[in-house]
């Protein structure tokens, strides 16, 4: 059965076949002939042709977002109208909602539902958290212990925070939305202008977001859309002189060739990385909630999720039944087209990334472990891969390692808390780690000794624009989100005066 859109707003999107690159506000094409497909996950269907932009293309975008840095129009905005105009992008956003909706869905692949319950109003909401950190950007004073300067003189010191410059913001395909609003809106509240690469596979809502850009009212250049591939157009904007700062969301391989890129100028980098989260279940949990909470924290978004809870350790007295528990709700997840409203799992986002996935089960079995469920891609035209859960594995075996970007869950036990917060920490990633217990003083202790940037309690995966997000270890460098995330974004500079 096909589904097809039917938001006005999604279908004339779609009546444009070919895309163009966004200029100074302008609609612009190409200065070469590059093009790539985007296709619909969930029956290998192409939705449009965009732009794989060359170094040209982003040289002109770069001198674009450079000029409009410098421009009267954005530097001498006030921070109240910066902040009017992030919030008139959220509300916008908000308008258009289930188109934006619909839009995500086919060209990842996530069920509706995930868009338009969970990630676009995130999206709006960073628009919105940031609109008000406009207003709150402050130095300080600072008393110094100076004393040679000149006789009957004293010193008067004090810090400006100033935006960092033209940022590359580079995002991945598995949450486009609102992975690209967590980079604009701190970048754009601080002052900085914004140069957008959405990744290939998914980069129709930023071209959509682009056009709401220009009705709210961003003056041009402020930011400008180059799509196109990592070894083009993400290249050239990462080794570009003129760009100021790399704000990466990736992988963690990615975000080392981002490094070498950034070593041309020094430019300035955050990363948001890999992960291979635990999800940790104590022998005192409630397991009404543990059970549907590491099924969700796994299978949400076919596990292309980077904080996903991909390695189960539950205690012994409760293994059995916790993978027995999310193997049922493995098998009863419906999947199919996103845009079906009963479809629970959508399909992997291309062909590419679900035979890495089934490649790692079948090496998975070859190390011995036990396949409780799931293990195959579904035959057919979408990019489907089956709920998995596999068992009787090791820490040191790849599938326990190495992040799948799947739904694939990995599961141990073990007896005691120290066991399992070293088992845990065994792992060059530091993302994300939950851990379920009814017991207030494990969960806190734990909290403290599990090496992540965030540890969630009888829960996963809940986010806010008010809480940070980001990874220790090979997870990252930074964080996104929360107050602290516009720093990321401006230099300190110090005046010191003898006056
Ligand atoms: P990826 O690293 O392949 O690509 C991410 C982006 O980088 C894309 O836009 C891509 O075109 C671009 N890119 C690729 N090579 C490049 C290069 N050499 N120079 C510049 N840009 C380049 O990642 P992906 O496969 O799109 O996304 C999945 C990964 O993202 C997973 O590892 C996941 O954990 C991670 N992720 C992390 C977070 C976080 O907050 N830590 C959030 C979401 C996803």
């Amino acid at each position: 059965m096909t589904f097809q859109p039917n938001v006005a707003g999604t279908l004339s999107f779609l009546e444009t076949k070919k895309r163009q690159l966004l200029i100074d506000n302008q609609w612009v094409d190409s200065s070469g002939s590059d093009t790539l497909g985007s296709i619909d996950p969930a029956n290998g269907q192409t939705l449009a042709e965009i732009v794989d932009a060359n170094a040209e293309d982003v040289d002109r975008a770069v001198a674009s977002s450079r000029k409009a840095l410098h421009s009267t129009a954005w530097s001498q905005m006030t921070p109240a109208e910066r902040g009017r105009l992030l919030w008139k992008l959220g509300e916008l956003m908000e308008a258009n909602i289930d188109e934006l909706a619909e839009l995500e869905t086919l060209d990842q692949g996530k069920p509706l539902f995930v868009g338009r319950w969970a990630e676009i109003p995130g999206a709006v909401e960073q628009f919105r958290f940031f609109g008000g950190a406009t207003s709150k950007i402050e130095g300080s004073t600072i008393p110094t212990s100076i004393n040679y300067q000149p006789e009957g003189k004293q010193m008067f010191a004090y810090t400006r925070k100033e935006p960092i410059g033209v940022v590359a913001a580079i995002v991945p395909w598995n949450s486009p939305l609102v992975l690209t609003a967590m980079k604009l809106a701190p970048a754009l509240a601080a002052g900085c202008t914004v140069v957008l690469k959405p990744a290939e596979d998914t980069s129709l809502t930023a071209l959509r977001l682009g056009e709401l850009i220009i009705e709210a009212g961003f003056p041009p250049g402020v930011v400008n859309i180059v799509t196109g591939k990592g070894s083009t157009t993400g290249a050239a904007l990462a080794a570009h002189d003129d760009v100021d700062k790399v704000a990466f969301t990736g992988s963690t391989e990615t975000g080392r060739a981002i490094l070498d890129a950034a070593k041309s100028n020094l430019k300035k980098v955050t990363l948001e990385l890999g992960g291979k989260s635990p999800v940790i279940v104590l022998a005192d949990a409630d397991l009404e909630l543990a059970i549907p909470g590491a099924a969700n924290a796994i299978f949400f978004n076919g596990g292309q999720v980077c904080v996903a809870g991909s390695r189960l350790y539950a205690h012994s007295s409760i293994f059995d039944q916790l993978v027995e528990g999310v193997s049922t709700a493995a098998n009863d997840l419906k999947l199919g087209h996103g845009l079906d409203p009963s479809v629970q799992m959508g399909p992997l986002v291309n062909a590419r990334q679900a035979q890495r996935v089934e490649k790692f089960i079948r090496q998975a079995s070859a190390d011995g472990c036990e396949l409780v469920t799931g293990g195959k891609a579904i035959d057919g035209d979408g990019f489907f891969v089956e709920p998995t859960v596999i068992a009787n594995v090791k820490n040191d075996m790849e599938i326990v390692r190495e992040e799948v970007f799947g739904p694939v869950l990995v599961c141990q036990s073990f007896d005691d808390i120290e066991q399992v917060t070293s088992l845990a920490n065994d792992s060059k990633y530091g993302l994300a780690a939950s851990i379920w217990t009814e017991s207030l003083s494990h969960a806190h202790r734990m909290a403290e000794k599990v090496r992540a940037g965030t540890v969630w309690i009888n829960c996963h995966s809940m986010y806010d624009a008010s809480l940070p997000i980001g990874g220790m270890k090979q997870s990252g460098w930074g964080r996104d989100s929360g107050v602290q995330a516009i720093n990321n974004y401006l230099e300190v500079k110090t005046v010191c005066a003898v006056i």
